[in-house]
């Protein structure tokens, strides 16, 4: 028998009880995502939390995971021990410098292609706020700036953890389902070659003597996203960023499957990477990494005409398990306009952007390894494929 099967699982959508914070035995995981971003907070027992990228709350305008411990009464200046960045696209990375304002005691992890000399170049050419509308570069820019007046008053964290393929990032003593319990968290990506490809990529992008400076051009850090493995006691969680496939041996998902060691076990929870994309499916995860009928969650994005997950992409989620959530509704198609009428929206505003309800979130609570708790709130719901 699978251990799914003996997994007792209570479903409730009724959007009470937010405000009560996990015992502190409880592995939690909530995941936050307004239809455009990202954030996943994760409670490790003892009051240790992590979080995973950022994402802002439509209605407040300030970082979903602040606005979360707020309304669950979680100092997040002691509790929060690291903060990962995956990658620097913005739906996962807006407020992030805010949060790592607030959560004073927490490490900053981020991949390993970010630390290099082009990366942070390309961070002061164009980290200001007139070249780049709400950017991940502008982001960084911030946290940098964090770091370094953390590093001169000697007040907070400002050791960066640097992410890569199957790396320690965190580990320490924890007490889940009633018992003493050890928690380690690792990295799996990105792979070295992917590293070295995106280090080549920073360097092209830098202007040259004589270039006036220009637009960044959109390139897409998917494949350098940053995996993690967090594993309490027995239990673990696998949460995919927006990583991609490509089919390359030695690089996105393919090098992950490929070097997963079945010590290491199956993971029974599983943020969906890339917001359900099938240019992030790789079957080898559902067979080698994941329970049977593993907890699932994605979040949506709707923007610039690009509408995930698509049908397709919903019905092979549900057919590769009974227990996929999403943080909101997901329309069933994007709003297409004639050319005149696009462009008079584009000299009109500087964003559009559909508006969504509640960021979720859908929260995941373990009291014991075989009954599991998923809250939705907001909008959250079950993926279910829609008939149109
Ligand atoms: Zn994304």
């Amino acid at each position: 028998m699978h251990e799914e099967e003996q997994r007792k699982l209570e479903i409730f959508s009724d959007g009470k009880n937010l405000k009560f914070p996990p015992e502190p035995d409880e592995i939690e995981v909530s995941v936050f995502g307004p239809g455009y971003g990202e954030c996943v907070a994760v409670h490790s027992g003892r009051n240790n939390w992590f979080i995973v990228d950022s994402c802002i709350d439509t209605f407040t305008r300030k970082p979903a995971a602040l606005v979360y411990f707020e309304k669950i009464d979680v100092d997040p200046s002691v509790a929060v021990k690291q903060l990962i960045a995956t990658h620097w696209h913005d739906d996962h990375i807006r407020g992030f410098s805010k949060l790592l304002d607030v959560c004073k005691s927490a490490q900053l992890v981020c991949s390993t292609a970010l630390n290099n000399p082009e990366f942070r170049e390309l961070v002061c050419c164009y980290g200001t706020r007139s070249m780049l509308e709400s950017s991940g570069i502008d982001e960084f820019r911030d946290v940098f700036e964090t770091l370094k007046k953390r590093k001169e008053t000697d007040i907070g964290n400002y050791t960066p953890v640097f992410a890569g393929q199957d790396r320690r990032i965190w580990e320490g003593d924890s007490e889940v389902f009633g018992s003493p319990a050890h928690c380690e968290i690792f990295s799996l990506s990105p792979s070295d070659s992917t590293i070295l490809a995106s280090m080549l990529g920073f360097a092209d992008l830098l202007p040259r003597s004589g270039d006036t400076k220009r637009w960044l051009p959109a390139i897409s850090p998917n494949r350098a996203a940053v995996v993690i493995w967090l594993k309490v006691a027995h239990f673990s969680i696998l949460l995919g960023s927006d990583l991609e496939e490509h089919g390359e041996p030695d690089g996105g998902w393919s090098i992950i499957v490929n070097s997963h060691s079945p010590q290491r076990g199956k993971a029974s929870i599983f943020k969906i990477p890339h917001h359900g994309s099938v240019t992030a499916h790789h079957p080898g995860v559902c067979a080698d990494m994941l329970d049977a009928n593993p907890i699932a969650v994605l979040t949506p994005f709707l923007r610039g005409g690009i509408l995930l997950p698509t049908k397709n992409d919903t019905q092979r989620i549900t057919s590769s398990t009974r227990n996929a959530f999403v943080t909101c509704g997901i329309p069933t198609r994007s709003i297409k306009r004639d050319r005149t009428t696009e462009r008079t929206i584009k000299e009109a505003v500087k964003d559009i952007r559909t508006l969504f309800g509640p960021s979720g979130p859908v929260r995941i609570r373990l009291q014991r390894p075989d009954m599991v708790k998923v809250e939705l709130f907001g909008d959250a719901k079950q993926l279910q494929v829609l008939s149109t």
